[in-house]
Protein backbone atom coordinates (compact mmCIF):
# COMPACT_ATOMS: atom_id res chain seq x y z
CA UNK A 1 0.00 0.00 0.00
CA UNK A 2 2.61 2.20 -1.11
CA UNK A 3 2.28 5.75 -2.74
CA UNK A 4 3.11 5.21 -6.85
CA UNK A 5 4.21 8.16 -9.34
CA UNK A 6 4.85 7.60 -13.29
CA UNK A 7 8.66 6.49 -14.14
CA UNK A 8 9.04 9.22 -16.37
CA UNK A 9 7.58 12.39 -18.87
CA UNK A 10 4.82 11.84 -21.23
CA UNK A 11 3.52 13.98 -23.26
CA UNK A 12 0.46 14.44 -26.00
CA UNK A 13 -1.48 16.75 -28.03
CA UNK A 14 -5.35 16.45 -29.02
CA UNK A 15 -8.62 18.39 -29.35
CA UNK A 16 -10.10 20.23 -26.69
CA UNK A 17 -14.31 19.17 -26.51
CA UNK A 18 -15.16 23.20 -25.53
CA UNK A 19 -12.90 25.00 -27.87
CA UNK A 20 -12.22 22.28 -30.67
CA UNK A 21 -8.44 23.65 -30.48
CA UNK A 22 -5.42 21.74 -30.13
CA UNK A 23 -4.30 20.98 -26.52
CA UNK A 24 -1.24 20.27 -25.45
CA UNK A 25 -0.89 17.77 -21.80
CA UNK A 26 2.37 16.69 -19.97
CA UNK A 27 2.61 14.52 -17.68
CA UNK A 28 5.42 14.52 -14.86
CA UNK A 29 6.65 12.45 -11.62
CA UNK A 30 5.98 14.00 -8.41
CA UNK A 31 7.27 13.68 -5.34
CA UNK A 32 5.67 11.36 -2.23
CA UNK A 33 2.46 13.12 -0.50
CA UNK A 34 2.31 16.10 -3.53
CA UNK A 35 -0.96 14.13 -4.17
CA UNK A 36 -2.27 15.24 -8.08
CA UNK A 37 -1.63 18.77 -8.89
CA UNK A 38 -2.28 20.74 -12.22
CA UNK A 39 0.00 22.70 -13.65
CA UNK A 40 -1.82 26.10 -15.58
CA UNK A 41 0.58 27.13 -18.12
CA UNK A 42 -0.84 30.37 -19.89
CA UNK A 43 0.42 33.59 -20.81
CA UNK A 44 1.00 34.64 -17.37
CA UNK A 45 3.45 31.93 -16.57
CA UNK A 46 2.59 28.92 -14.86
CA UNK A 47 -0.35 28.05 -11.71
CA UNK A 48 -0.56 24.93 -9.42
CA UNK A 49 -3.65 23.64 -8.68
CA UNK A 50 -3.95 21.48 -5.92
CA UNK A 51 -7.03 19.17 -5.85
CA UNK A 52 -10.13 19.96 -3.62
CA UNK A 53 -13.85 19.80 -4.22
CA UNK A 54 -13.99 24.25 -3.76
CA UNK A 55 -11.62 23.66 -6.99
CA UNK A 56 -14.33 23.39 -9.53
CA UNK A 57 -16.03 26.30 -10.62
CA UNK A 58 -18.61 24.43 -13.33
CA UNK A 59 -19.89 21.15 -13.73
CA UNK A 60 -21.90 22.35 -17.30
CA UNK A 61 -20.38 19.72 -19.73
CA UNK A 62 -17.47 18.11 -18.00
CA UNK A 63 -16.00 19.12 -14.76
CA UNK A 64 -14.21 22.52 -15.20
CA UNK A 65 -11.42 23.28 -12.18
CA UNK A 66 -10.17 26.41 -11.55
CA UNK A 67 -9.31 29.63 -9.71
CA UNK A 68 -9.92 33.04 -10.18
CA UNK A 69 -8.69 34.18 -13.85
CA UNK A 70 -7.68 30.64 -15.16
CA UNK A 71 -9.47 27.35 -15.72
CA UNK A 72 -8.88 24.02 -16.82
CA UNK A 73 -11.63 21.80 -18.40
CA UNK A 74 -12.26 18.29 -19.28
CA UNK A 75 -10.24 17.05 -16.27
CA UNK A 76 -12.84 14.03 -15.28
CA UNK A 77 -11.56 11.42 -17.49
CA UNK A 78 -7.31 11.47 -17.14
CA UNK A 79 -8.44 11.91 -12.88
CA UNK A 80 -10.18 8.55 -13.29
CA UNK A 81 -7.38 6.91 -15.34
CA UNK A 82 -5.09 8.13 -12.56
CA UNK A 83 -7.32 6.89 -9.66
CA UNK A 84 -8.26 3.39 -12.10
CA UNK A 85 -4.21 2.86 -11.79
CA UNK A 86 -3.83 3.59 -7.90
CA UNK A 87 -1.33 6.76 -9.14
CA UNK A 88 -1.21 9.38 -5.71
CA UNK A 89 1.35 11.73 -7.04
CA UNK A 90 1.09 13.16 -10.42
CA UNK A 91 2.23 16.66 -11.94
CA UNK A 92 -0.11 17.52 -15.14
CA UNK A 93 0.76 20.34 -16.87
CA UNK A 94 -1.95 21.96 -19.07
CA UNK A 95 -1.14 24.14 -22.10
CA UNK A 96 -4.56 26.16 -22.68
CA UNK A 97 -7.79 25.73 -20.90
CA UNK A 98 -8.70 22.25 -21.25
CA UNK A 99 -7.67 18.86 -21.67
CA UNK A 100 -7.57 16.76 -24.93
CA UNK A 101 -10.95 14.77 -24.74
CA UNK A 102 -9.35 11.69 -26.96
CA UNK A 103 -11.91 9.46 -27.70
CA UNK A 104 -14.39 10.51 -25.30
CA UNK A 105 -13.09 7.59 -22.93
CA UNK A 106 -9.95 7.47 -20.47
CA UNK A 107 -8.15 4.52 -22.79
CA UNK A 108 -6.08 7.06 -23.76
CA UNK A 109 -4.64 8.19 -20.80
CA UNK A 110 -4.63 4.60 -19.77
CA UNK A 111 -2.13 4.00 -22.72
CA UNK A 112 -0.28 7.19 -21.81
CA UNK A 113 0.69 6.75 -18.08
CA UNK A 114 1.02 2.95 -18.46
CA UNK A 115 3.66 3.94 -21.30
CA UNK A 116 5.12 6.28 -18.95
CA UNK A 117 5.52 3.31 -16.66
CA UNK A 118 4.34 3.07 -12.62
CA UNK A 119 6.81 3.45 -9.47
CA UNK A 120 6.37 2.47 -6.00
CA UNK A 121 7.58 5.24 -3.48
CA UNK A 122 8.48 4.98 0.13
CA UNK A 123 5.75 6.29 2.00
CA UNK A 124 2.34 4.28 2.52
CA UNK A 125 -0.80 6.00 0.83
CA UNK A 126 -2.91 8.15 2.01
CA UNK A 127 -6.40 7.43 1.81
CA UNK A 128 -9.77 8.23 3.24
CA UNK A 129 -12.05 5.79 4.82
CA UNK A 130 -16.04 6.36 6.29
CA UNK A 131 -15.96 6.60 10.02
CA UNK A 132 -19.99 5.45 9.79
CA UNK A 133 -22.35 5.22 6.50
CA UNK A 134 -23.99 8.54 5.18
CA UNK A 135 -26.89 9.18 2.82
CA UNK A 136 -26.79 12.21 0.49
CA UNK A 137 -29.75 12.72 -0.74
CA UNK A 138 -31.84 15.81 -3.42
CA UNK A 139 -34.89 14.83 -5.03
CA UNK A 140 -34.64 11.20 -7.45
CA UNK A 141 -30.42 11.11 -7.10
CA UNK A 142 -28.40 9.83 -4.20
CA UNK A 143 -25.34 8.69 -2.87
CA UNK A 144 -25.18 5.94 -0.34
CA UNK A 145 -21.96 5.13 1.53
CA UNK A 146 -21.12 2.32 3.61
CA UNK A 147 -17.37 1.76 5.20
CA UNK A 148 -15.53 -0.92 3.23
CA UNK A 149 -11.88 -1.58 2.63
CA UNK A 150 -11.70 -1.00 -0.88
CA UNK A 151 -13.88 0.91 -3.38
CA UNK A 152 -16.84 -0.42 -4.54
CA UNK A 153 -19.60 1.49 -6.67
CA UNK A 154 -22.57 0.26 -7.76
CA UNK A 155 -24.18 3.21 -9.91
CA UNK A 156 -27.91 2.97 -11.59
CA UNK A 157 -28.80 5.86 -14.26
CA UNK A 158 -32.40 6.27 -15.57
CA UNK A 159 -33.09 8.23 -19.01
CA UNK A 160 -36.24 8.34 -20.61
CA UNK A 161 -34.64 6.81 -24.18
CA UNK A 162 -35.50 3.67 -25.32
CA UNK A 163 -31.98 2.87 -25.77
CA UNK A 164 -31.26 3.60 -22.04
CA UNK A 165 -33.89 3.43 -19.66
CA UNK A 166 -32.82 2.15 -16.14
CA UNK A 167 -29.42 0.73 -16.30
CA UNK A 168 -26.69 -0.36 -13.38
CA UNK A 169 -23.34 -1.44 -13.14
CA UNK A 170 -21.57 -2.88 -10.16
CA UNK A 171 -17.87 -1.48 -9.87
CA UNK A 172 -15.18 -3.29 -7.60
CA UNK A 173 -11.91 -1.14 -8.48
CA UNK A 174 -8.69 -3.00 -9.00
CA UNK A 175 -6.32 -1.68 -11.63
CA UNK A 176 -6.71 -4.80 -14.05
CA UNK A 177 -10.66 -4.61 -13.78
CA UNK A 178 -10.66 -0.40 -14.26
CA UNK A 179 -8.64 -1.14 -17.38
CA UNK A 180 -11.26 -3.69 -18.54
CA UNK A 181 -14.55 -2.83 -17.56
CA UNK A 182 -14.32 1.02 -17.06
CA UNK A 183 -11.59 3.00 -19.01
CA UNK A 184 -13.00 2.56 -22.84
CA UNK A 185 -16.35 3.71 -21.76
CA UNK A 186 -16.88 6.68 -23.51
CA UNK A 187 -18.84 9.60 -22.56
CA UNK A 188 -22.62 10.23 -24.25
CA UNK A 189 -24.89 13.11 -25.03
CA UNK A 190 -28.01 13.53 -26.88
CA UNK A 191 -28.24 14.96 -30.70
CA UNK A 192 -30.87 17.72 -29.69
CA UNK A 193 -28.49 19.17 -26.70
CA UNK A 194 -25.34 19.10 -28.86
CA UNK A 195 -27.02 20.61 -31.64
CA UNK A 196 -28.07 23.13 -29.29
CA UNK A 197 -24.31 23.58 -27.66
CA UNK A 198 -22.90 23.83 -30.80
CA UNK A 199 -25.30 26.82 -31.71
CA UNK A 200 -24.02 28.66 -28.75
CA UNK A 201 -20.53 27.66 -29.51
CA UNK A 202 -19.90 25.13 -27.17
CA UNK A 203 -18.57 21.75 -27.50
CA UNK A 204 -17.17 22.59 -30.60
CA UNK A 205 -14.57 19.43 -30.37
CA UNK A 206 -17.27 16.99 -29.85
CA UNK A 207 -18.02 14.19 -32.60
CA UNK A 208 -19.12 11.00 -33.19
CA UNK A 209 -15.27 9.84 -32.75
CA UNK A 210 -15.35 11.18 -29.48
CA UNK A 211 -18.28 10.44 -28.29
CA UNK A 212 -21.64 8.45 -27.99
CA UNK A 213 -24.54 10.58 -29.35
CA UNK A 214 -28.10 9.41 -29.04
CA UNK A 215 -31.03 10.69 -31.33
CA UNK A 216 -34.73 9.72 -30.22
CA UNK A 217 -34.58 6.48 -31.74
CA UNK A 218 -31.19 4.94 -31.45
CA UNK A 219 -27.59 5.60 -31.17
CA UNK A 220 -25.87 7.70 -34.05
CA UNK A 221 -22.51 6.71 -33.95
CA UNK A 222 -22.04 3.73 -37.04
CA UNK A 223 -19.91 1.41 -35.08
CA UNK A 224 -22.60 1.36 -32.40
CA UNK A 225 -21.44 0.57 -28.55
CA UNK A 226 -18.20 -0.62 -27.02
CA UNK A 227 -20.10 -2.35 -24.61
CA UNK A 228 -24.25 -2.37 -24.28
CA UNK A 229 -24.41 -0.72 -21.12
CA UNK A 230 -21.30 1.34 -21.94
CA UNK A 231 -23.53 4.44 -20.51
CA UNK A 232 -23.71 3.60 -17.04
CA UNK A 233 -20.15 2.67 -17.11
CA UNK A 234 -19.09 5.66 -18.13
CA UNK A 235 -20.73 7.03 -15.21
CA UNK A 236 -18.66 4.97 -12.79
CA UNK A 237 -16.25 6.32 -14.68
CA UNK A 238 -17.02 10.41 -14.00
CA UNK A 239 -17.50 9.35 -10.79
CA UNK A 240 -14.29 7.97 -9.91
CA UNK A 241 -12.75 10.75 -11.68
CA UNK A 242 -14.98 13.66 -9.91
CA UNK A 243 -14.21 11.94 -6.23
CA UNK A 244 -10.38 12.63 -7.40
CA UNK A 245 -11.25 16.01 -5.91
CA UNK A 246 -10.98 15.10 -2.69
CA UNK A 247 -7.36 15.45 -2.83
CA UNK A 248 -6.85 11.86 -1.22
CA UNK A 249 -8.03 8.32 -2.53
CA UNK A 250 -11.80 7.74 -0.94
CA UNK A 251 -12.38 4.57 -0.05
CA UNK A 252 -16.00 2.90 0.21
CA UNK A 253 -19.03 1.04 -0.64
CA UNK A 254 -20.89 3.61 -2.80
CA UNK A 255 -24.07 3.22 -4.41
CA UNK A 256 -24.80 5.85 -6.90
CA UNK A 257 -28.28 7.23 -8.15
CA UNK A 258 -28.78 9.43 -10.91
CA UNK A 259 -25.76 11.55 -9.92
CA UNK A 260 -23.95 13.60 -12.03
CA UNK A 261 -20.73 16.49 -12.22
CA UNK A 262 -22.39 18.86 -10.18
CA UNK A 263 -24.17 16.04 -8.02
CA UNK A 264 -20.98 14.30 -7.20
CA UNK A 265 -18.81 17.89 -6.35
CA UNK A 266 -21.90 19.06 -4.08
CA UNK A 267 -21.70 15.69 -2.21
CA UNK A 268 -18.03 16.13 -2.09
CA UNK A 269 -18.30 19.51 -0.68
CA UNK A 270 -20.90 18.35 1.71
CA UNK A 271 -18.27 15.68 3.29
CA UNK A 272 -15.72 18.20 3.34
CA UNK A 273 -18.00 20.39 5.78
CA UNK A 274 -18.12 17.09 8.08
CA UNK A 275 -14.93 15.00 7.71
CA UNK A 276 -14.81 14.75 11.11
CA UNK A 277 -17.85 13.04 11.12
CA UNK A 278 -17.74 10.89 8.24
CA UNK A 279 -14.39 10.48 7.25
CA UNK A 280 -11.04 9.20 8.91
CA UNK A 281 -7.50 8.33 7.39
CA UNK A 282 -6.73 4.19 7.19
CA UNK A 283 -4.19 3.43 9.48
CA UNK A 284 -0.79 1.63 7.37
CA UNK A 285 1.69 0.16 9.75
CA UNK A 286 4.96 0.66 7.32
CA UNK A 287 7.78 1.51 7.75
CA UNK A 288 8.71 5.36 6.95
CA UNK A 289 5.12 6.31 7.56
CA UNK A 290 4.71 9.83 8.80
CA UNK A 291 3.60 9.60 12.60
CA UNK A 292 0.33 12.11 11.65
CA UNK A 293 -1.18 13.37 8.58
CA UNK A 294 -3.33 16.18 8.55
CA UNK A 295 -6.73 16.39 7.22
CA UNK A 296 -6.32 17.92 3.26
CA UNK A 297 -6.40 22.01 3.31
CA UNK A 298 -9.06 23.06 1.31
CA UNK A 299 -10.20 26.45 1.62
CA UNK A 300 -8.53 27.85 -1.71
CA UNK A 301 -11.36 30.02 -2.65
CA UNK A 302 -14.60 31.57 -1.26
CA UNK A 303 -17.00 28.79 -1.32
CA UNK A 304 -20.20 29.74 -3.95
CA UNK A 305 -23.94 28.61 -2.71
CA UNK A 306 -24.94 25.27 -3.99
CA UNK A 307 -28.70 24.50 -4.12
ZN1 LIG B 1 -17.37 11.71 -18.78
Amino acid sequence: MRQQTIKKDIKCFGVGLHGGGKVCLHMRPAEEDTGVVFVHKGSNGSRVLKLSPYLVTSTELATTIGYKDISISTVEHLLAAVAGLGIDNLCIEVHGNELPIMDGSAASFIFLLRSAGLRRQRLPRRILNFARPVLYKKGQRWIRVEPYNGLKIKYTIDFKHPMVGRQSFVFEHDPQQFIRSLAKARTFGFLKDVEKLQALGLALGGSLNNAVVLDDYGIVNPDGLRFSDELVRHKVLDFMGDMTLMGATLWGSFEVHCSGHSFNNAFLRFLDKNKDEYLRWMDFDMPGKKESVPMPERVLRPEPVWT
